[in-house]
C-alpha cells in the first residue's frame, strides 16, 4: 500500500468473539495477548467480547491500544425492549466501537437493512463507531447476484445515513459464504467486492467519502491467509471470528505488516 493512502486509511484489526468467553476467559486472554502485540502502531487494534464481558475486557486493555467494541446496539437510548442494549450503555462501560448489521444477527435476529441504519446512527449519536457488516450467501454468489445484494445492503443501510454521519463508520465486508466455514475469499474476490462498494460510496456520496471509508474484510480470515489478503490495497483491515479467541492467532494477524 501507498505511504499515502496508508496515512489516510489506517489499518483495522477487529476481534469478533461473538458468544465465546466468559470473564476470566477474556482476563486470562488479555495477559496472553497484550505482550504478544507491543504497542501494535501500525493498525487499530479492537476486540468485540459479549456483553457480560465487556466490562472485564476495558478493564484489561487499559493502557494498551486495544479499542474494545459491542457486537450489537439497540436504536433507542432506553425503554421497554427486553433483552437489548442501548449505544449510551455502551459508551458507559467503555466501548468506542460497536458491530452492526453481522450476518448471525440478520439470519437469526432478522435485521433488516433499515435496522442497520437506525443502529449505526444511534451509534454514532451516543458517540460509537459503528463496523457496519454485510454481503452475500452462497446462492447469491452462485447466481452472479453479489453486486445487487451488496449495493441493496449498501443503499437501504450505511447508504441511509448522511454523508457527515457516513465518514465516520467502518464498513466490513463479510460473505456469508466464508464466515465460520474457512472458505476464504480469495484476495482477489474479496479487492473486487470492496472496489465495488467503494463505487456505491462514490456514487451514494462523493470521490472523498470513497477514497478514504475504511472497508475490513471478514470471512475465514487466519494467520496464515493474512498476507495475502493485506496485500490488496482494497482492504484495510480484517473482522476475525473464530480465529481472534486465540491470543496467538489473532497477535499474529494484528502483527501483520
Ligand atoms: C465474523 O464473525 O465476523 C467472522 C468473519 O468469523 P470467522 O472469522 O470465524 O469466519
Amino acid at each position: 500500500m501507498s505511504a499515502a493512502l496508508n496515512e489516510r486509511r489506517r489499518r483495522v484489526m477487529a476481534g469478533n468473539w461473538k458468544m465465546y468467553k466468559t470473564q476470566s476467559e477474556t482476563r486470562a486472554f488479555f495477559a496472553a495477548f497484550l505482550p504478544m502485540i507491543g504497542d501494535a502502531a501500525h493498525c487499530d487494534v479492537v476486540i468485540a467480547p459479549p456483553f457480560t464481558s465487556i466490562a472485564a475486557a476495558v478493564d484489561a486493555a487499559k493502557g494498551s491500544r486495544v479499542a474494545i467494541a459491542g457486537q450489537n446496539n439497540h436504536w433507542q437510548k432506553e425503554g421497554a425492549f427486553t433483552g437489548e442494549v442501548s449505544p449510551q450503555m455502551l459508551v458507559e462501560v467503555g466501548c468506542t466501537h460497536v458491530i452492526v448489521g453481522h450476518s448471525e444477527r440478520r439470519q437469526y435476529s432478522n435485521e433488516t437493512d433499515a435496522m442497520v441504519s437506525q443502529k449505526s446512527r444511534a451509534a454514532l449519536t451516543a458517540g460509537l463507531i459503528p463496523i457496519v457488516c454485510l454481503g452475500e450467501n452462497f446462492t447469491e454468489r452462485e447466481t452472479g447476484k453479489t453486486q445487487e445484494v451488496l449495493s441493496q445492503q449498501f443503499i437501504g443501510g450505511p447508504g441511509a445515513l448522511t454523508a457527515e454521519e457516513f465518514s465516520r463508520i467502518l464498513i466490513a465486508y463479510e460473505p456469508v459464504w466464508a464466515i465460520g466455514t474457512g472458505r476464504t475469499a480469495t484476495p482477489e474476490i474479496a479487492a473486487a467486492a470492496h472496489r465495488f462498494l467503494r463505487q456505491c460510496v462514490h456514487d451514494q456520496f462523493s470521490p472523498a467519502a470513497a477514497a478514504t471509508l475504511r472497508i475490513l474484510y471478514g470471512g475465514s480470515v487466519k494467520p496464515d491467509n493474512i498476507q495475502g489478503l493485506m496485500a490488496q490495497e482494497e482492504l484495510d483491515g480484517a473482522l476475525v471470528g473464530g480465529a481472534s479467541l486465540d491470543p496467538k492467532s489473532f497477535a499474529a494477524i494484528v502483527n501483520t505488516k
